[in-house]
Protein backbone atom coordinates (compact mmCIF):
# COMPACT_ATOMS: atom_id res chain seq x y z
CA UNK A 1 0.00 0.00 0.00
CA UNK A 2 1.24 3.29 -1.05
CA UNK A 3 1.28 6.56 1.16
CA UNK A 4 -1.13 9.19 -0.85
CA UNK A 5 2.03 11.48 -0.71
CA UNK A 6 4.06 8.69 -2.77
CA UNK A 7 1.40 8.21 -5.42
CA UNK A 8 2.11 8.87 -9.09
CA UNK A 9 -1.11 10.79 -10.41
CA UNK A 10 -1.45 11.73 -14.55
CA UNK A 11 -2.35 15.11 -15.77
CA UNK A 12 -3.24 13.80 -19.19
CA UNK A 13 -6.87 15.05 -19.30
CA UNK A 14 -5.60 18.62 -18.52
CA UNK A 15 -2.46 18.40 -20.94
CA UNK A 16 -4.39 17.30 -23.95
CA UNK A 17 -7.74 18.67 -24.06
CA UNK A 18 -8.38 22.41 -23.87
CA UNK A 19 -9.39 23.73 -20.55
CA UNK A 20 -10.71 27.21 -19.01
CA UNK A 21 -8.03 30.07 -18.34
CA UNK A 22 -9.29 31.24 -14.95
CA UNK A 23 -9.48 28.55 -11.80
CA UNK A 24 -12.23 28.63 -9.47
CA UNK A 25 -14.29 31.77 -9.64
CA UNK A 26 -18.34 32.39 -9.98
CA UNK A 27 -20.85 29.92 -11.80
CA UNK A 28 -20.40 30.77 -15.35
CA UNK A 29 -20.67 29.48 -19.25
CA UNK A 30 -17.20 28.48 -20.12
CA UNK A 31 -16.94 28.07 -23.54
CA UNK A 32 -14.38 25.67 -25.43
CA UNK A 33 -13.51 24.32 -22.23
CA UNK A 34 -13.37 20.81 -21.36
CA UNK A 35 -12.74 21.72 -17.62
CA UNK A 36 -12.08 24.40 -14.98
CA UNK A 37 -9.22 23.90 -12.02
CA UNK A 38 -10.58 24.33 -9.23
CA UNK A 39 -10.11 24.27 -4.98
CA UNK A 40 -11.93 21.54 -3.52
CA UNK A 41 -13.73 22.77 -0.01
CA UNK A 42 -12.51 22.47 3.54
CA UNK A 43 -14.62 20.70 5.13
CA UNK A 44 -14.82 22.09 9.41
CA UNK A 45 -14.77 18.41 10.95
CA UNK A 46 -14.10 16.10 8.18
CA UNK A 47 -14.67 12.01 9.77
CA UNK A 48 -13.92 9.38 7.66
CA UNK A 49 -17.13 7.00 8.00
CA UNK A 50 -16.56 4.79 5.11
CA UNK A 51 -13.90 3.05 3.43
CA UNK A 52 -14.04 0.54 0.35
CA UNK A 53 -11.31 -2.00 1.69
CA UNK A 54 -11.75 -3.74 -2.02
CA UNK A 55 -11.64 -0.13 -3.82
CA UNK A 56 -8.41 0.79 -1.68
CA UNK A 57 -6.64 -1.98 -2.50
CA UNK A 58 -7.18 -2.04 -6.23
CA UNK A 59 -5.89 1.66 -5.98
CA UNK A 60 -2.83 0.57 -3.48
CA UNK A 61 -4.22 2.85 -1.07
CA UNK A 62 -4.46 2.21 2.67
CA UNK A 63 -7.55 3.41 4.73
CA UNK A 64 -6.85 7.10 5.29
CA UNK A 65 -6.50 10.60 5.19
CA UNK A 66 -10.02 12.30 5.87
CA UNK A 67 -9.01 15.40 5.00
CA UNK A 68 -8.11 14.65 1.22
CA UNK A 69 -10.90 11.83 0.68
CA UNK A 70 -13.72 15.21 2.44
CA UNK A 71 -11.40 17.45 0.02
CA UNK A 72 -9.75 20.05 2.20
CA UNK A 73 -6.09 18.61 1.18
CA UNK A 74 -4.51 18.13 -1.93
CA UNK A 75 -1.34 16.21 -2.01
CA UNK A 76 1.72 15.95 -4.10
CA UNK A 77 1.07 15.14 -7.90
CA UNK A 78 -2.88 15.78 -7.64
CA UNK A 79 -4.06 18.86 -10.27
CA UNK A 80 -8.37 19.13 -9.19
CA UNK A 81 -10.67 20.27 -11.58
CA UNK A 82 -14.35 20.50 -12.71
CA UNK A 83 -15.32 18.71 -16.47
CA UNK A 84 -17.34 20.74 -18.24
CA UNK A 85 -20.45 19.36 -20.14
CA UNK A 86 -23.56 19.16 -21.24
CA UNK A 87 -26.73 17.44 -22.24
CA UNK A 88 -29.77 16.14 -22.50
CA UNK A 89 -32.43 16.56 -19.55
CA UNK A 90 -35.52 14.11 -19.45
CA UNK A 91 -35.47 14.78 -23.26
CA UNK A 92 -34.62 18.52 -23.66
CA UNK A 93 -31.03 19.62 -24.50
CA UNK A 94 -29.84 21.73 -21.43
CA UNK A 95 -26.66 23.41 -22.48
CA UNK A 96 -23.85 23.40 -20.38
CA UNK A 97 -23.76 21.55 -17.23
CA UNK A 98 -20.72 20.07 -16.16
CA UNK A 99 -19.39 18.75 -12.51
CA UNK A 100 -21.75 21.24 -10.43
CA UNK A 101 -21.02 19.13 -7.15
CA UNK A 102 -17.92 16.85 -8.38
CA UNK A 103 -14.39 17.72 -8.25
CA UNK A 104 -11.92 15.18 -9.60
CA UNK A 105 -8.80 14.85 -7.63
CA UNK A 106 -6.57 13.74 -10.16
CA UNK A 107 -6.08 10.57 -12.39
CA UNK A 108 -4.20 7.82 -10.04
CA UNK A 109 -1.68 5.56 -11.81
CA UNK A 110 -2.37 1.92 -10.08
CA UNK A 111 -1.24 -1.25 -10.65
CA UNK A 112 -4.17 -2.38 -11.98
CA UNK A 113 -4.20 0.90 -14.67
CA UNK A 114 -5.14 4.45 -14.06
CA UNK A 115 -7.97 5.68 -12.20
CA UNK A 116 -9.96 8.67 -11.63
CA UNK A 117 -10.79 10.09 -7.92
CA UNK A 118 -13.48 12.26 -7.71
CA UNK A 119 -15.05 14.02 -4.52
CA UNK A 120 -18.82 14.27 -5.01
CA UNK A 121 -19.72 17.08 -2.92
CA UNK A 122 -16.81 19.25 -2.17
CA UNK A 123 -18.00 22.50 -3.14
CA UNK A 124 -18.51 25.06 -5.65
CA UNK A 125 -17.53 24.94 -9.14
CA UNK A 126 -18.09 27.04 -12.02
CA UNK A 127 -20.75 24.50 -13.22
CA UNK A 128 -22.66 24.72 -9.86
CA UNK A 129 -25.32 27.10 -11.32
CA UNK A 130 -27.38 28.26 -8.38
CA UNK A 131 -26.17 25.28 -6.34
CA UNK A 132 -23.74 24.91 -3.65
CA UNK A 133 -21.69 22.12 -4.79
CA UNK A 134 -22.74 19.92 -1.67
CA UNK A 135 -23.94 16.83 -0.75
CA UNK A 136 -25.93 15.40 1.95
CA UNK A 137 -25.12 12.56 3.95
CA UNK A 138 -28.52 10.54 2.51
CA UNK A 139 -27.44 10.87 -0.87
CA UNK A 140 -24.10 10.06 -0.71
CA UNK A 141 -24.74 6.77 1.92
CA UNK A 142 -26.78 5.87 -1.08
CA UNK A 143 -23.96 6.46 -3.79
CA UNK A 144 -22.10 4.66 -2.04
CA UNK A 145 -24.37 1.66 -0.78
CA UNK A 146 -25.27 1.68 -4.54
CA UNK A 147 -22.41 1.67 -6.78
CA UNK A 148 -20.55 -1.30 -4.47
CA UNK A 149 -23.51 -3.14 -4.63
CA UNK A 150 -24.00 -2.69 -8.09
CA UNK A 151 -20.29 -3.99 -9.09
CA UNK A 152 -20.86 -7.37 -6.69
CA UNK A 153 -24.12 -7.66 -8.77
CA UNK A 154 -21.94 -8.04 -12.02
CA UNK A 155 -23.21 -4.69 -12.97
CA UNK A 156 -20.67 -2.26 -14.78
CA UNK A 157 -20.54 0.69 -12.60
CA UNK A 158 -18.29 3.33 -10.98
CA UNK A 159 -16.74 2.25 -7.85
CA UNK A 160 -16.70 4.31 -4.29
CA UNK A 161 -14.08 4.83 -2.16
CA UNK A 162 -14.80 6.57 0.73
CA UNK A 163 -17.20 8.73 2.48
CA UNK A 164 -16.39 11.04 4.89
CA UNK A 165 -19.14 13.72 6.66
CA UNK A 166 -18.30 16.84 6.40
CA UNK A 167 -19.63 18.27 9.65
CA UNK A 168 -21.44 20.88 8.02
CA UNK A 169 -25.19 21.45 7.45
CA UNK A 170 -26.78 22.33 4.29
CA UNK A 171 -30.12 22.94 3.47
CA UNK A 172 -32.74 21.06 1.45
CA UNK A 173 -36.00 20.50 0.00
CA UNK A 174 -36.44 17.10 -0.08
CA UNK A 175 -39.17 16.68 -2.34
CA UNK A 176 -39.19 20.63 -3.87
CA UNK A 177 -42.43 21.37 -1.50
CA UNK A 178 -41.30 24.05 0.40
CA UNK A 179 -40.14 21.84 3.04
CA UNK A 180 -36.40 22.94 3.32
CA UNK A 181 -34.87 21.53 6.38
CA UNK A 182 -30.90 21.10 7.51
CA UNK A 183 -28.98 17.66 7.08
CA UNK A 184 -25.72 16.60 7.32
CA UNK A 185 -22.96 17.25 4.40
CA UNK A 186 -20.98 14.58 3.22
CA UNK A 187 -18.60 13.82 0.74
CA UNK A 188 -18.15 10.66 -1.67
CA UNK A 189 -14.60 9.56 -3.33
CA UNK A 190 -15.65 8.09 -6.34
CA UNK A 191 -13.51 6.01 -8.72
CA UNK A 192 -13.43 5.14 -12.54
CA UNK A 193 -11.58 5.14 -15.86
CA UNK A 194 -12.79 8.43 -16.18
CA UNK A 195 -16.08 10.07 -15.54
CA UNK A 196 -16.28 11.10 -19.45
CA UNK A 197 -20.15 11.47 -20.13
CA UNK A 198 -22.35 11.49 -24.04
CA UNK A 199 -22.91 15.31 -22.38
CA UNK A 200 -18.78 15.65 -22.80
CA UNK A 201 -18.93 15.49 -26.02
CA UNK A 202 -22.40 17.28 -27.13
CA UNK A 203 -21.53 20.32 -25.50
CA UNK A 204 -18.75 20.84 -28.04
CA UNK A 205 -20.69 19.78 -30.92
CA UNK A 206 -23.79 21.75 -29.87
CA UNK A 207 -21.94 25.47 -29.83
CA UNK A 208 -19.67 23.93 -33.16
CA UNK A 209 -16.27 24.38 -31.37
CA UNK A 210 -15.00 21.08 -33.78
CA UNK A 211 -11.76 21.72 -32.76
CA UNK A 212 -12.30 21.09 -28.87
CA UNK A 213 -14.35 18.06 -29.88
CA UNK A 214 -11.75 17.07 -31.97
CA UNK A 215 -8.86 17.04 -28.93
CA UNK A 216 -11.96 15.71 -26.22
CA UNK A 217 -12.45 12.14 -28.96
CA UNK A 218 -8.55 12.28 -29.45
CA UNK A 219 -7.88 11.76 -25.99
CA UNK A 220 -10.77 9.62 -25.34
CA UNK A 221 -10.18 6.82 -27.47
CA UNK A 222 -6.27 7.58 -27.12
CA UNK A 223 -6.40 6.40 -23.30
CA UNK A 224 -9.43 4.76 -22.94
CA UNK A 225 -10.07 2.55 -25.80
CA UNK A 226 -6.10 2.01 -26.91
CA UNK A 227 -7.74 -0.66 -30.13
CA UNK A 228 -9.18 1.96 -32.09
CA UNK A 229 -8.20 4.56 -33.90
CA UNK A 230 -10.63 7.51 -35.06
CA UNK A 231 -8.84 9.00 -38.02
CA UNK A 232 -11.52 7.83 -40.13
CA UNK A 233 -15.15 7.39 -40.52
CA UNK A 234 -14.43 3.82 -40.22
CA UNK A 235 -12.41 4.01 -37.11
CA UNK A 236 -14.96 6.87 -35.53
CA UNK A 237 -17.80 3.73 -36.04
CA UNK A 238 -16.27 0.97 -34.97
CA UNK A 239 -15.04 3.01 -31.71
CA UNK A 240 -18.98 4.08 -31.60
CA UNK A 241 -20.23 0.30 -31.74
CA UNK A 242 -18.23 -0.40 -28.67
CA UNK A 243 -19.99 2.31 -26.96
CA UNK A 244 -23.21 0.87 -28.31
CA UNK A 245 -22.17 -2.13 -27.10
CA UNK A 246 -21.10 -1.67 -23.22
CA UNK A 247 -24.11 0.66 -23.02
CA UNK A 248 -26.69 -1.90 -24.30
CA UNK A 249 -25.01 -4.61 -21.41
CA UNK A 250 -24.93 -2.51 -18.70
CA UNK A 251 -28.77 -1.77 -19.08
CA UNK A 252 -29.39 -5.38 -20.15
CA UNK A 253 -27.89 -5.99 -16.18
CA UNK A 254 -29.94 -2.89 -14.92
CA UNK A 255 -32.55 -5.50 -16.37
CA UNK A 256 -31.92 -8.42 -15.30
CA UNK A 257 -31.82 -7.35 -11.11
CA UNK A 258 -34.13 -4.63 -11.24
CA UNK A 259 -32.35 -1.56 -11.36
CA UNK A 260 -34.24 1.28 -12.42
CA UNK A 261 -31.48 4.29 -12.75
CA UNK A 262 -33.99 7.11 -12.58
CA UNK A 263 -32.31 9.82 -14.54
CA UNK A 264 -30.63 8.65 -17.50
CA UNK A 265 -29.68 11.86 -18.86
CA UNK A 266 -27.57 12.09 -21.35
CA UNK A 267 -25.18 13.83 -18.89
CA UNK A 268 -25.26 11.03 -16.68
CA UNK A 269 -24.25 8.34 -19.66
CA UNK A 270 -20.73 7.43 -19.09
CA UNK A 271 -18.83 6.46 -22.03
CA UNK A 272 -17.55 3.69 -20.31
CA UNK A 273 -20.78 1.78 -19.93
CA UNK A 274 -20.66 2.15 -16.15
CA UNK A 275 -23.51 3.02 -14.40
CA UNK A 276 -23.21 6.86 -13.25
CA UNK A 277 -24.54 9.09 -11.10
CA UNK A 278 -26.43 7.28 -8.21
CA UNK A 279 -29.85 9.82 -8.11
CA UNK A 280 -33.04 9.01 -7.60
CA UNK A 281 -32.28 5.21 -8.42
CA UNK A 282 -34.43 2.50 -7.06
CA UNK A 283 -35.09 -1.59 -7.23
CA UNK A 284 -38.12 -2.89 -8.32
CA UNK A 285 -39.96 -4.46 -5.63
CA UNK A 286 -43.52 -5.07 -6.84
CA UNK A 287 -43.23 -6.00 -10.34
CA UNK A 288 -44.25 -3.42 -11.98
CA UNK A 289 -42.69 -2.68 -15.31
CA UNK A 290 -44.23 1.35 -15.41
CA UNK A 291 -42.28 2.26 -12.50
CA UNK A 292 -39.66 4.63 -11.41
CA UNK A 293 -38.81 6.01 -8.08
CA UNK A 294 -37.96 9.47 -9.67
CA UNK A 295 -40.90 11.79 -8.55
CA UNK A 296 -39.06 14.55 -10.54
CA UNK A 297 -40.27 12.24 -13.01
CA UNK A 298 -43.68 11.56 -11.91
CA UNK A 299 -45.70 12.53 -14.62
CA UNK A 300 -43.93 11.00 -17.89
CA UNK A 301 -42.47 8.33 -16.08
CA UNK A 302 -39.60 8.67 -18.89
CA UNK A 303 -37.22 7.13 -17.10
CA UNK A 304 -39.25 4.20 -16.05
CA UNK A 305 -37.79 0.25 -15.79
CA UNK A 306 -39.61 -0.95 -18.83
CA UNK A 307 -38.54 2.43 -21.12
CA UNK A 308 -34.56 1.52 -19.90
CA UNK A 309 -33.33 0.24 -23.09
CA UNK A 310 -35.12 2.63 -25.29
CA UNK A 311 -33.75 5.51 -23.37
CA UNK A 312 -30.38 4.00 -24.05
CA UNK A 313 -30.64 4.24 -27.63
CA UNK A 314 -32.28 7.75 -27.30
CA UNK A 315 -29.31 8.78 -25.49
CA UNK A 316 -27.15 6.44 -27.56
CA UNK A 317 -28.25 9.02 -30.66
CA UNK A 318 -28.18 12.22 -29.34
CA UNK A 319 -23.98 10.90 -28.68
CA UNK A 320 -23.98 9.92 -31.93
CA UNK A 321 -25.21 13.09 -33.04
CA UNK A 322 -22.29 14.90 -31.54
CA UNK A 323 -19.77 12.89 -33.78
CA UNK A 324 -21.47 14.17 -36.88
CA UNK A 325 -19.11 17.41 -37.11
CA UNK A 326 -15.99 14.52 -37.30
CA UNK A 327 -17.81 12.55 -39.90
CA UNK A 328 -17.29 12.89 -43.85
CA UNK A 329 -20.47 10.11 -44.00
CA UNK A 330 -22.52 10.64 -41.19
CA UNK A 331 -24.80 8.35 -42.30
CA UNK A 332 -22.53 5.62 -41.74
CA UNK A 333 -23.58 6.30 -37.73
CA UNK A 334 -26.80 5.18 -38.62
CA UNK A 335 -25.98 1.19 -38.16
CA UNK A 336 -24.44 2.14 -34.72
CA UNK A 337 -27.96 2.30 -33.13
CA UNK A 338 -29.32 -0.69 -35.36
CA UNK A 339 -26.21 -2.42 -33.72
CA UNK A 340 -26.77 -1.29 -30.21
CA UNK A 341 -30.53 -2.68 -31.01
CA UNK A 342 -29.37 -6.17 -31.94
CA UNK A 343 -26.61 -6.53 -28.86
CA UNK A 344 -28.54 -5.11 -26.24
CA UNK A 345 -31.55 -7.96 -27.58
CA UNK A 346 -28.84 -10.84 -27.44
CA UNK A 347 -27.85 -9.32 -23.96
CA UNK A 348 -31.55 -9.68 -22.95
CA UNK A 349 -32.58 -12.93 -23.79
CA UNK A 350 -29.15 -14.32 -22.88
CA UNK A 351 -30.29 -13.11 -19.41
CA UNK A 352 -33.71 -14.41 -19.69
CA UNK A 353 -31.73 -17.96 -20.21
CA UNK A 354 -29.88 -17.70 -17.36
CA UNK A 355 -32.78 -16.20 -15.33
CA UNK A 356 -35.47 -19.20 -16.01
CA UNK A 357 -32.54 -21.89 -16.54
CA UNK A 358 -33.29 -22.78 -19.76
CA UNK A 359 -29.92 -23.65 -21.52
CA UNK A 360 -30.17 -21.82 -24.71
CA UNK A 361 -32.76 -18.99 -26.35
CA UNK A 362 -35.32 -20.44 -29.09
CA UNK A 363 -37.52 -18.64 -30.95
CA UNK A 364 -40.85 -19.74 -28.68
CA UNK A 365 -39.07 -18.64 -25.62
CA UNK A 366 -40.11 -14.70 -26.81
CA UNK A 367 -43.69 -16.08 -25.89
CA UNK A 368 -42.83 -17.92 -22.66
CA UNK A 369 -40.98 -14.85 -21.37
CA UNK A 370 -43.64 -12.20 -22.13
CA UNK A 371 -46.46 -14.62 -20.27
CA UNK A 372 -44.16 -14.89 -17.11
CA UNK A 373 -44.27 -11.28 -17.32
CA UNK A 374 -48.03 -10.57 -17.66
CA UNK A 375 -48.81 -13.16 -14.93
CA UNK A 376 -46.41 -10.95 -12.63
CA UNK A 377 -48.49 -8.00 -12.86
CA UNK A 378 -51.71 -9.32 -12.07
CA UNK A 379 -50.98 -8.75 -8.59
CA UNK A 380 -48.24 -7.60 -6.35
CA UNK A 381 -45.31 -9.97 -6.78
CA UNK A 382 -41.69 -9.06 -5.38
CA UNK A 383 -39.60 -9.57 -8.16
CA UNK A 384 -36.08 -10.19 -6.02
CA UNK A 385 -37.89 -13.18 -3.53
CA UNK A 386 -39.65 -14.73 -6.82
CA UNK A 387 -36.81 -15.14 -9.22
CA UNK A 388 -34.97 -15.80 -6.34
CA UNK A 389 -37.59 -18.88 -5.30
CA UNK A 390 -38.19 -19.82 -8.34
CA UNK A 391 -34.39 -20.43 -8.77
CA UNK A 392 -34.46 -22.96 -5.90
CA UNK A 393 -37.90 -24.80 -6.85
CA UNK A 394 -38.17 -28.62 -6.19
CA UNK A 395 -41.88 -29.05 -7.88
CA UNK A 396 -43.46 -26.62 -9.83
CA UNK A 397 -46.11 -25.23 -7.63
CA UNK A 398 -46.72 -22.06 -6.30
CA UNK A 399 -46.95 -22.34 -2.35
CA UNK A 400 -42.95 -22.42 -2.56
CA UNK A 401 -43.52 -19.11 -4.06
CA UNK A 402 -45.72 -17.49 -2.22
CA UNK A 403 -43.10 -15.88 0.03
CA UNK A 404 -42.75 -13.41 -2.60
CA UNK A 405 -47.14 -12.27 -3.14
CA UNK A 406 -47.78 -9.21 -1.47
CA UNK A 407 -51.18 -9.95 -1.79
CA UNK A 408 -53.55 -12.97 -1.32
CA UNK A 409 -53.02 -15.14 -5.01
CA UNK A 410 -56.46 -14.47 -6.40
CA UNK A 411 -56.18 -13.83 -9.92
CA UNK A 412 -52.60 -14.30 -10.50
CA UNK A 413 -53.36 -18.22 -9.41
CA UNK A 414 -54.19 -19.59 -13.06
CA UNK A 415 -51.81 -17.71 -14.81
CA UNK A 416 -48.66 -18.08 -12.66
CA UNK A 417 -49.72 -22.01 -12.87
CA UNK A 418 -50.05 -21.97 -16.70
CA UNK A 419 -46.71 -20.45 -16.69
CA UNK A 420 -45.11 -22.92 -14.33
CA UNK A 421 -46.15 -25.93 -16.16
CA UNK A 422 -44.87 -24.56 -19.61
CA UNK A 423 -41.50 -23.79 -18.09
CA UNK A 424 -41.13 -26.80 -16.74
CA UNK A 425 -42.15 -28.38 -20.11
CA UNK A 426 -39.81 -26.51 -21.78
CA UNK A 427 -36.62 -27.40 -19.38
CA UNK A 428 -37.88 -30.76 -19.29
CA UNK A 429 -38.37 -30.67 -15.94
CA UNK A 430 -34.75 -29.75 -15.16
CA UNK A 431 -34.18 -25.87 -14.46
CA UNK A 432 -30.88 -24.84 -14.81
CA UNK A 433 -30.90 -23.95 -11.21
CA UNK A 434 -26.76 -23.28 -10.94
CA UNK A 435 -27.33 -20.74 -13.80
CA UNK A 436 -30.56 -19.32 -12.34
CA UNK A 437 -28.91 -18.54 -8.93
CA UNK A 438 -25.97 -16.94 -10.69
CA UNK A 439 -28.29 -14.64 -12.20
CA UNK A 440 -31.15 -14.01 -9.62
CA UNK A 441 -30.06 -12.29 -6.93
CA UNK A 442 -31.01 -12.94 -3.37
CA UNK A 443 -30.05 -9.98 -1.95
CA UNK A 444 -29.94 -6.51 -3.54
CA UNK A 445 -30.55 -2.90 -1.91
CA UNK A 446 -33.87 -2.45 -1.54
CA UNK A 447 -34.76 1.62 -1.14
CA UNK A 448 -35.88 0.40 2.62
CA UNK A 449 -32.15 -1.05 3.51
CA UNK A 450 -30.66 1.86 2.26
CA UNK A 451 -33.15 4.21 4.02
CA UNK A 452 -32.22 1.59 7.66
CA UNK A 453 -28.98 2.77 6.44
CA UNK A 454 -29.16 6.21 6.47
CA UNK A 455 -31.86 6.49 9.64
CA UNK A 456 -28.42 5.00 11.75
CA UNK A 457 -26.01 6.84 9.80
CA UNK A 458 -27.63 10.57 10.40
CA UNK A 459 -27.35 9.58 13.88
CA UNK A 460 -23.87 8.52 13.68
CA UNK A 461 -24.20 4.94 13.67
CA UNK A 462 -22.71 3.41 10.48
CA UNK A 463 -23.40 -0.64 11.62
CA UNK A 464 -26.06 -0.66 9.09
CA UNK A 465 -24.20 0.79 6.43
CA UNK A 466 -20.99 -1.94 6.84
CA UNK A 467 -23.50 -4.63 7.75
CA UNK A 468 -25.37 -3.81 4.13
CA UNK A 469 -21.75 -3.49 2.19
CA UNK A 470 -20.93 -6.62 4.08
CA UNK A 471 -24.22 -8.41 3.15
CA UNK A 472 -23.92 -6.91 -0.79
CA UNK A 473 -20.74 -8.13 -1.72
CA UNK A 474 -21.51 -11.70 -1.79
CA UNK A 475 -25.36 -11.09 -3.03
CA UNK A 476 -25.60 -14.40 -4.78
CA UNK A 477 -24.80 -16.20 -1.95
CA UNK A 478 -27.28 -17.67 0.59
CA UNK A 479 -26.17 -16.18 3.39
CA UNK A 480 -29.07 -18.30 5.62
CA UNK A 481 -27.93 -15.98 8.73
CA UNK A 482 -29.07 -12.74 6.54
CA UNK A 483 -32.16 -13.79 5.62
CA UNK A 484 -34.67 -13.32 8.13
CA UNK A 485 -33.57 -9.63 8.40
CA UNK A 486 -32.84 -8.45 4.51
CA UNK A 487 -34.13 -11.00 2.13
CA UNK A 488 -37.88 -9.33 3.27
CA UNK A 489 -40.51 -7.74 0.73
CA UNK A 490 -40.82 -4.48 1.35
CA UNK A 491 -42.03 -3.73 5.08
CA UNK A 492 -45.46 -1.72 5.38
CA UNK A 493 -43.52 1.16 7.04
CA UNK A 494 -41.50 1.66 3.66
CA UNK A 495 -44.85 1.59 1.27
CA UNK A 496 -45.47 5.11 1.00
CA UNK A 497 -42.35 6.74 3.11
CA UNK A 498 -40.00 9.34 1.44
CA UNK A 499 -36.88 7.58 0.67
CA UNK A 500 -37.81 4.12 -0.36
CA UNK A 501 -40.62 4.91 -2.70
CA UNK A 502 -40.79 7.88 -3.57
CA UNK A 503 -36.99 9.77 -4.21
CA UNK A 504 -36.48 13.17 -6.00
CA UNK A 505 -33.00 15.07 -8.13
CA UNK A 506 -32.48 16.69 -4.59
CA UNK A 507 -29.38 15.51 -3.21
P1 LIG B 1 -27.62 15.09 -11.58
O1 LIG B 1 -29.06 15.03 -11.99
O2 LIG B 1 -27.37 14.75 -10.16
O3 LIG B 1 -26.76 14.28 -12.49
O4 LIG B 1 -27.17 16.63 -11.71
C1 LIG B 1 -27.42 17.41 -12.84
C2 LIG B 1 -26.58 18.63 -12.85
O5 LIG B 1 -26.83 19.46 -11.70
C3 LIG B 1 -25.08 18.37 -12.84
O6 LIG B 1 -24.45 19.31 -13.65
C4 LIG B 1 -24.73 18.55 -11.39
O7 LIG B 1 -23.38 18.89 -11.23
C5 LIG B 1 -25.65 19.69 -10.97
N1 LIG B 1 -25.95 19.66 -9.52
C6 LIG B 1 -26.77 18.83 -8.87
N2 LIG B 1 -26.78 19.09 -7.54
C7 LIG B 1 -25.95 20.13 -7.34
C8 LIG B 1 -25.51 20.87 -6.19
N3 LIG B 1 -25.94 20.59 -4.96
N4 LIG B 1 -24.63 21.86 -6.39
C9 LIG B 1 -24.19 22.17 -7.61
N5 LIG B 1 -24.55 21.52 -8.73
C10 LIG B 1 -25.41 20.50 -8.60
MG1 LIG C 1 -25.12 13.96 -13.23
Amino acid sequence: MTPLNDCEWSTRFLDETPGDAQSDGPSRQVPGACWSKVTPFQAPKPELRLWAKDVGAMLGLSRGDEDVFAGGRLTLGMAAYAQRYGGHQFGNWAGQLGDGRAITLGELKASQGTFELQLKGAGHTPYSRFADGKAVLRSSVREYLCSEAMHHLGVPTTRALSLCTTGESVMRDVLYNGNKALELGAVVCRVAPSFIRFGSFQIHAATGDQVTLRALVEHTVRHHFPTHSVANDAGIVAWANEVAESTALMIAHWMRVGFVHGVMNTDNMSIHGLTIDYGPYGWLEDYNPGWTPNTTDASNRRYRYAQQPQIGAWNLARWLESLIPLMEQPEQLEGVLDHYGEVFNEHHNRMWVAKLGLGSWVESDQKLVANLNSALQTIEIDMTIFFRLLSTLDAPTLDQLSPSFYEPIGVAEQPLNEWLEAWMIRTDGAPDQDAMKAANPKYVLRNWMAQLAIDDAEKGDYATCEALEQLLKAPYDEQPEMEADWFQRRPEWARNRVGCSMLSCSS
